[in-house]
């Protein structure tokens, strides 16, 4: 029938729709390209333990510049990399990059810290990414032990069966795991129990209202009380200001990730921060 549609069918597509997927398209294909073109560079942002204020690692945060539209969130066009498989390629350009950097800012030096790499649900399906992820620490030459994968709540719960087995054998590698926007999904405590993560993150959105919403607060207090029985950490993301870093040092929150302690930055400045940090280390 499809031959006998006349103009009349776009009857129901708005002009807004109309834009909506010209913009998906446009992006779709530049992604394709972004690679080639160098367009993406990492910001790092600091994990403070709480206690001590020291660094003790940073999130890896991918960056696009598309060269006429600017600035794009990562929360837009990971999507549509997901949908266009590239984020394959481009999920391994971070890894590499950020694994290179890392090494070079600890250089040969013992320190506590540890680079966290968001991992998409596609990437995490890949059978091969346990071998993928050991052989690009050893062609960046950076020891398993400073690498931490984040996998959402979703993704893990989405085929525990399966995420309990890649998550052992990467352990097994040495290689740590941290459960990203914690409490927005469903997370089963028995399962989270088989999981061998040694960190939740607790999402940002109950973060943001836990001084005035005692029903935020409660949730994560339970979420760390949960974690600790567990015997897991926690960091608390999207910390904002002092009130709420110190609600979650009352509440035995270990480590805190936010514009309060520290922006997404440059290589070169989370650089110079970890160096004032270990250079005035004994
Ligand atoms: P996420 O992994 O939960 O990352 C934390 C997000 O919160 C980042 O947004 C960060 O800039 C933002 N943030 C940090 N502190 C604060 C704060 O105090 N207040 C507020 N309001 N926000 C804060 P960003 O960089 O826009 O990234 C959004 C999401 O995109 C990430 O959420 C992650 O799911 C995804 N993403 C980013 N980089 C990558 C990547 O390399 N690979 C994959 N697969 N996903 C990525
Ligand atoms: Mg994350
Ligand atoms: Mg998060
Ligand atoms: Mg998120």
């Amino acid at each position: 029938r499809a031959k006998q549609s006349g103009r009349n069918d776009y009857r129901f597509f708005t002009p807004e729709m109309q834009t909506h997927s010209d913009r998906v398209m446009r992006l779709d294909s530049a992604l394709r390209k972004a690679l080639a073109r160098e367009e993406f560079h990492l910001m790092y942002q600091p994990q403070i333990e709480i206690a001590t204020g020291r660094i003790i690692g940073a999130e890896t945060l991918l960056r696009w510049q598309h060269p006429d539209l600017g600035q794009i969130s990562p929360a837009e066009f990971i999507p549509i990399a997901e949908d266009n498989g590239q984020i394959l390629p481009i999920g391994e350009w971070v890894l590499k990059t950020a694994a290179r950097q890392t090494r070079q800012w600890l250089q040969d030096r013992d320190h506590a810290f540890l680079i966290a790499v968001n991992l998409s649900a596609i990437q995490f399906r890949q059978p091969n990414l346990p071998q993928r992820v050991l052989e690009i620490l050893h062609e960046t030459g950076l020891p398993p032990e400073h690498l931490e994968l984040e996998l959402t709540e979703r993704i893990a719960m989405d085929d525990p069966v399966t995420a309990i087995e890649i998550i052992s054998t990467l352990r097994k590698q040495g290689v740590r795991l941290s459960i990203d926007d914690f409490g927005t999904g469903y997370s089963s405590l028995s399962l989270l129990k088989r999981f061998q993560v040694y960190k939740l993150k607790i999402d940002q959105s109950f973060v943001r209202d836990m001084t005035e919403d005692p029903e935020d607060r409660a949730i994560v207090h339970t979420i760390i009380t949960m974690a600790h029985s567990l015997g897991l950490t926690t960091i608390a993301e999207g910390v904002e200001n002092a009130e709420q870093l110190a609600l979650l040092q009352e509440m035995g929150c270990e480590e805190s990730q936010g514009y309060f302690t520290g922006r997404p930055m440059s290589a070169d400045s989370f650089g110079e921060l970890l160096q004032a940090q270990f250079g005035a280390q004994t």
